[in-house]
């Protein structure tokens, strides 16, 4: 999507670094540069592998350990949903173990209800 920001042409379907500046390029003038995101599967072994900058899992008992510690402090969901800044169905979804919280909204919980929800995977040490 979008144009290249070398030549102009419609299909800039590559990010490529050209003198040091992450630019938007078509298949043409990617080859100026060092691709840094390509949509297609690369060819050589040039693609580092990717690294995830985080490794922060959600605990498998997160619902159990968020409806506890709801349960215990009296906190209405309402209540809580607006301190997040977060739908109030979206929390009692979430509580309840429906719905998977993302690593941002878990943290929030966290935050919120002083407990530990994200698992931090160490196993690479
Ligand atoms: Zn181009």
């Amino acid at each position: 999507m979008g144009e290249c920001e070398v030549c102009g042409a419609k299909a800039a379907s590559k990010k490529a670094v050209i003198e040091g500046v992450v630019l938007n390029v078509c298949e043409n003038c990617a080859k100026l540069g060092k691709v840094v995101v390509e949509k297609t599967y690369v060819k050589s072994g040039a693609k580092p592998a990717p690294r995830v900058p985080q490794n922060e899992e959600i605990v498998d008992d997160y619902s159990e350990i968020l409806k506890k510690k709801i349960s215990q402090s009296g906190m209405k969901y309402e209540d809580l949903a607006r301190s997040i800044n977060e739908h109030e169905s979206y929390v009692r979804r979430v509580v309840r173990g429906e719905t998977m919280p993302t690593i941002a909204l878990a943290k929030k919980l966290e935050k919120a209800l002083g407990v530990k929800i994200i698992a931090d995977e160490n196993d690479e040490k």
